[in-house]
């Protein structure tokens, strides 16, 4: 788009001897050319299931139309058009929570920001019914595991857990065995989402939560109700010097973590911005 706007732009073509092309022109053509490609690369997404993941979590499940590229990690733009939308518009970012190997079934999970005032976004998703069809504009980011087999150390804030589902699920699809250790921080233990799918890929899991959970997996491990700090994370995650660290969440719940993170090898953050 840039060569052929930019080309145009300094080419002063004329049109039929009438006109000149010119900038505007130029910048017109460009954005036909984007929408064309856009066009062919669309992708939309029809809702199947809607459901309770946690009191205050919900997962969407869709099946993809058109052809859905992204890696695990990785999360898309859900276009959400509704009448009267807020400041804040009608499009959000969500982490994909299923895993590439899963399509076209493609899965998002989303947290009810505010009960009270929920944006006008969260309100139309809210409402909409099985069948319902949404655009994706694209799928993005580089919260990407690092390839070999270094260890790795996921720390999930909440609602951050959505990328790292994805990603222990490709790696238990493609038969990959990698070091993992999963720290699952979530108000309490009710609202800890995908248990059962993080536990059956038999990753080390260490969950601080206010109360105890119930019926933990043989390899999961409760910090007894402790808060999580840079003290408490080291105690948990010996070997954290070795490892490459990720962690995802609400940028307040990240900003109080990172701290803790210092001494991992290498640290990439996933702010979820809107929280
Ligand atoms: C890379 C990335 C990945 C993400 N992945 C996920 C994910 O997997 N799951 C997920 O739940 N979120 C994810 N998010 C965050 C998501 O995109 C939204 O920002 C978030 O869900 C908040 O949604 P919302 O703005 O509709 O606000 P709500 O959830 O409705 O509310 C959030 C807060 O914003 C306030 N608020 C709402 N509307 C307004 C307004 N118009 N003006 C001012 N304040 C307002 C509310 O009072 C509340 O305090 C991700 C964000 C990024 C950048």
């Amino acid at each position: 788009m840039a060569v052929v706007v930019g080309v145009l732009a300094g080419w002063p073509i004329a049109v039929a001897g009438l006109f000149t092309l010119g900038q505007e022109r130029a910048l017109l053509i460009g954005n036909l050319v984007a929408f064309a490609f856009a066009l062919r690369g669309s992708v939309r997404l029809v809702l199947e299931r809607r459901e309770f993941v946690t009191p205050t979590a919900q997962e969407l499940t869709f099946r993809a139309k058109g052809h859905v590229r992204f890696l695990p990690g990785q999360y898309l733009e859900l276009d959400v058009p509704h009448h009267r939308p807020d400041a804040r518009g009608t499009r959000r970012e969500f982490s994909i929570v299923s895993a590439p190997a899963d399509l076209p079934t493609l899965r998002i999970a989303y947290k009810n920001g505010d009960q009270k005032h929920p944006s006008s976004y969260k309100r139309a998703l809210a409402a909409a019914e099985p069948g319902a069809t949404f655009a994706v504009t694209g799928t993005w980011g580089d919260f990407i595991l690092p390839r070999g087999d270094h260890p790795v150390l996921m720390v999930a804030a909440g609602i951050g857990v959505t990328p790292f589902v994805s990603q222990l699920r490709q790696l238990q699809a493609t038969g990959q065995q990698r070091d993992v250790v999963l720290v699952y921080v979530a108000s309490d233990a009710s609202e800890l989402a995908f248990r059962d799918e993080l536990a059956a890929t038999g990753v080390r899991t260490v969950v601080f939560t206010r109360d105890e959970p119930a019926d933990l997996p043989a390899h999961w491990t409760w910090g007894q109700g402790a808060r999580l700090d840079a003290e408490t994370l080291e105690r948990a995650v010996a070997d954290i010097t070795t490892r490459h660290a990720f962690i995802s969440g609400p940028p307040r719940l990240i900003a109080d973590l990172a701290p803790a993170l210092q001494k991992a090898r290498t640290l990439t953050t996933d702010a979820f911005a809107g929280y």
